[in-house]
This record gives C-alpha cells, sequence and structure tokens, in this order.
C-alpha cells in the first residue's frame, strides 16, 4: 500500500518534472530538437514496419509456407488487442485462438511458443530501443564508436527479452541499455512524449513475431496448417 501511495506521488509530479526535464534539452539544444523528435519516431515506425514486412513476412512465406497477406489477416484480432492495449501479455489469449482457430496451429505448439513468446520475443521493443538509445546520443551529442553502437544492439537484445509484456516496460529498460553504453538517461524525458503511441505499435510488432514464430515451429513439426480466414475478423 505505501508503494502504491509513493508511486501515485510520482505520477502526479511527472508531467511537470518531465516538461522540465524538456524544456532544459529545449533550452540547450534549441527548437530543432522538436523537428528531430518527429524524425526519430518516424524511424522507429519505418524500422518496424520492415522488420514486419521482410523478417516476418519472409519467415511466413518461405518458411511456414503460407501467403503473408493471409497470415496477417488471420492474426489481425490479436494486433488489434496488442495496439489498444500496449501489452502483449495481456493480448496472449486471443492471441492463443488466432494462433489455434485462424492459423490452424495445434493446441500444444500454441500453448508452448506463445506463453514464451509474450515475454521472450519482443523485436519491436529492441528495435525501438536501439533507435531510441541513438537518437539520445545524438541530441547529446555523446559520441558512439562502433563498438558502442554493437553493445547497444546487444543491450537492446538483452533489456527486450527482460522487458514484461506490460505497456512502457520498454522504456524502463531502455535505462540499462542508455546506462551500459554511457549515454544521459535523463534523454528518457525527452522520448517520453511519444513513447506511448511507439509502444502501441511495437507491441503489435512483437505479438505479429509470436504468432509468426508460432506458425514456422508448427511446420516445422509436420503440421498441416489451415488458414481460416471467416473467423479472422471475428
Ligand atoms: N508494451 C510492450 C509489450 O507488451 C513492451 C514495451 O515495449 O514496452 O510487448
Amino acid at each position: 500500500n505505501a508503494m502504491i501511495v509513493i508511486i501515485q506521488w510520482v505520477m502526479e509530479l511527472a508531467p511537470y518534472g518531465v516538461a522540465a526535464l524538456v524544456a532544459e534539452v529545449i533550452g540547450t539544444s534549441g527548437v530543432s530538437v522538436l523537428t528531430a523528435l518527429l524524425a526519430y519516431a518516424g524511424t522507429v515506425l519505418l524500422g518496424l514496419a520492415i522488420h514486419a514486412g521482410i523478417v516476418y513476412g519472409g519467415m511466413v512465406r518461405f518458411i511456414g509456407r503460407i501467403p503473408w497477406g493471409s497470415f496477417m489477416r488471420a492474426a489481425r484480432p490479436a494486433q488489434l488487442i496488442a495496439f489498444s492495449t500496449s501489452s502483449s501479455s495481456a493480448t496472449l489469449p486471443v492471441s492463443m485462438e488466432c494462433a489455434e482457430k485462424n492459423i490452424g496451429v495445434s493446441k500444444p505448439v500454441a500453448s508452448f511458443v506463445l506463453p514464451l513468446g509474450s515475454t521472450v520475443n519482443m523485436d519491436g521493443t529492441a528495435l525501438y530501443q536501439g533507435v531510441a538509445a541513438i537518437f539520445i546520443a545524438q541530441v547529446f551529442q555523446t559520441d558512439l564508436s562502433l563498438g558502442s553502437q554493437l553493445s547497444i544492439v546487444l543491450a537492446a537484445t538483452m533489456a527486450s527479452i527482460g522487458a514484461a509484456g506490460v505497456p512502457g516496460a520498454g522504456m524502463i529498460t531502455l535505462a540499462l541499455v542508455l546506462t551500459s553504453t554511457g549515454i544521459p538517461t535523463v534523454g528518457l524525458a525527452l522520448i517520453l512524449g511519444v513513447d506511448r503511441i511507439l509502444d502501441m505499435f511495437r507491441t503489435a510488432v512483437n505479438v505479429t513475431g509470436d504468432l509468426a514464430v508460432t506458425t514456422v515451429i508448427a511446420t516445422s513439426e509436420g503440421e498441416e496448417l489451415q488458414l481460416n480466414s471467416s473467423s479472422s475478423d471475428s
């Protein structure tokens, strides 16, 4: 109960604190930082689209041997819930239903791969953390050697695995990525304003990844997948 009260205080203070931190950054770096913020959000969205289309699309098409369009239609209910709740964990029951009813994956495969994926597989989160770390480093003019950039990739992958499937978890573990590479963590305040909207997109990508991997595992187990597009709109 004490923790809840303290967190409530923090939540009430947070908007003022964030405003002050952002004001300081704009005061020292200029208003151009806001344009840069839009470019940052656009880069994350573009990266997510490329990752979903090429990596997952390729996996589903060439390893899972089902058309990408039909897969996306079958996965749509889970993607919509992921988008609106920003939580892979909250989406898990719908993902299971999509995998079993819409894609035709067997229960043993779906109930093993999806719960694991909803906590461990967060490609969208890792991708966002990588872009965010580079963006914050650029705003604070922190030079990143090739070694530091590679350690961002490694740290973001580990941090995304450690992040819980709940809204904003990726933002919290991003602090670890920044600390491990010496980037100022105060930069988190800068991206907080656009985080919720990016969280919606990256969670949808995380959940799409879980379903793509489930499909591939089912095929590799010799299952004949029967896509059911009619129930995908339910
Ligand atoms: N909201 C994300 C998820 O549940 C985690 C994050 O990136 O914040 O998958």
